[in-house]
């Protein structure tokens, strides 16, 4: 899915310590691929790298302290601004407010009509009312009764009457007589865009006059789904975008592309079939949800500052030829120091955190081994056979350690130089498994 494809885009930036115009014009390419395979508009993604790399250039990304995390910035702040920028609410200043639900059949009109209403009791204090208009299927009519039994919301049906104009119109005298302040009118839909749906939908829109017409739209519909609404929008002029069925394994792409084909804000978005799966759209939630960021982009970033692969092949190489010494070793423990408390990092893979969370680093650890190291001359270092009792000595003296921690720090450096040189160099990461086993 996208977000895999965006992961896979970032892990390009991964890999380098230091970010060049080649590895920026990869990531580029890659992400404009996962937008591609997400069925965003072919123009709309490469607009959309197109102004990543400007920001990008603008901005200097690649002589800045982080650039990894920059354009991981500057990739987010471009597709929240494209999916909406704002959080877009919905108008409720009529008396009562009307609120006209379109789109296909099964998009989940029905079912949306149902949170909403929900919503609004629940969080707003409001009082509305539900009202069937789909006059084809008594099915339909049945599926908006059972929804509002559910939730305690009346919904007012007309079986008889197979004029959605006046169903509407009545519902809305219906209302105003009985203190309902928010009418919404679920809608036939059919399963494509055609002329009598599109007359019907835009006869009820004209006479009733909403404060807000919602095109609700399945996810999961893809490239579909751009076209159904630039249909609907066409003629009704819709106020918003409601996104359903993002629960599954969906497409984040719909959301992209409606907004910029249509350019009205995505408003709420439905996660499931039941009437409390109802979310309103924050265009930078869903930014972060398509980039997958919450936890592991951040874990990328955190791990391509601070962990140069260049810096472990040398490091490879090293151990291969016996050349291992203490300034690797002190340069390994500040790299690992650097990636943050170890029980943090462990803690944004997903699901590594509550099976290691016994495992407890101890930074004083580390500080002692440091200044126990930093006390030896670059010979002793590089050398570290040549430490004999003499020197121990005089390196505990000058570190303010006891001489027993200078001889359990040779014993494991000796000890580890042979487990790495078995392991054919595995790199910082044994180094870590080691000093927090
Ligand atoms: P309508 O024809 O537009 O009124 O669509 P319905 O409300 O009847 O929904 C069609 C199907 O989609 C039903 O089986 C719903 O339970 C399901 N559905 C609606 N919204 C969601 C959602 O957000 N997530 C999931 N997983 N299913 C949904
Ligand atoms: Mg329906």
């Amino acid at each position: 899915n996208l977000t895999d494809k965006l992961d896979k885009a970032f892990h390009i930036l991964k890999g380098h310590g230091k970010i060049t115009d080649v590895n920026v014009a990869d990531t580029l390419k890659e992400v404009r691929r996962a937008l591609l395979d997400a069925d965003v508009n072919f123009k709309i993604a490469k607009d959309f790298t197109t102004r990543v790399k400007e920001k990008a250039i603008g901005e200097n990304v690649l002589t800045t302290l982080q650039p990894g995390q920059l354009m991981v910035k500057i990739v987010k702040d471009e597709l929240t601004e494209l999916m909406g920028g704002d959080v877009a609410g919905v108008n409720l200043s009529g008396n009562p407010s009307v609120i006209l639900m379109s789109g296909l059949q099964g998009s989940g009109k029905t079912t949306f009509s149902g949170k909403l209403a929900n919503f609004l009791k629940t969080k707003k204090q409001k009082n509305p009312l539900l009202v069937a208009c789909d006059i084809y299927r008594p099915a339909a009519i049945n599926q908006l009764h059972v929804v509002g039994d559910q939730i305690g919301v009346e919904v007012y049906s007309e079986p008889e009457n197979k004029n959605a104009v006046s169903i509407a119109e009545n519902a809305i005298k219906h209302a105003k007589a009985n203190g309902f302040n928010v009418v919404i009118i679920d809608t036939a839909g059919r399963l494509a865009v055609d002329e009598e749906m599109m007359n019907e939908i835009a006869n009820v829109h004209q006479a009733v006059k909403p404060q807000e017409t919602l095109f609700v739209v399945d996810a999961m519909t893809g490239q579909d789904a751009v076209n159904t609404a630039k249909a609907f929008n066409d003629r009704l002029d819709f106020d918003g975008v409601i996104l359903t069925k993002l629960d599954g394994d969906t497409r984040g792409g719909a959301a992209i592309s409606i907004k910029s084909v249509v350019n009205k804000p995505i408003k709420f978005i439905g996660t499931g079939e039941k009437m409390d799966a109802i979310d309103v759209f924050y265009p930078d939630r869903m930014a972060d949800r398509i980039l997958g960021m919450g936890d592991v982009v951040s874990l990328v970033e955190r791990a391509q500052e601070q962990y140069d692969e260049e810096e472990a092949r040398k490091l490879q190489k090293k151990i291969a030829k016996n050349e291992f010494g203490f300034d690797d070793f002190l340069t390994q423990i500040q790299q690992i120091k650097k990636m943050g408390s170890m029980k943090d990092l462990v803690g944004m893979i997903p699901g590594a955190g509550k099976a290691l969370k016994d495992v407890e680093i101890q930074d004083d650890a580390f500080k002692h081994i440091e200044a126990i190291i930093q006390s030896m001359t670059p010979k002793e270092r590089s050398k570290p056979s040549i430490i004999d009792m003499k020197r121990k000595t005089r390196i505990a003296k000058g570190a303010g350690r006891k001489i027993e921690e200078v001889n359990q720090l040779m014993k494991q450096f000796d000890q580890m130089s042979k487990m790495m040189k078995m392991m054919q160099g595995g790199g910082g990461k044994n180094l870590m498994k080691m000093m927090g086993g």
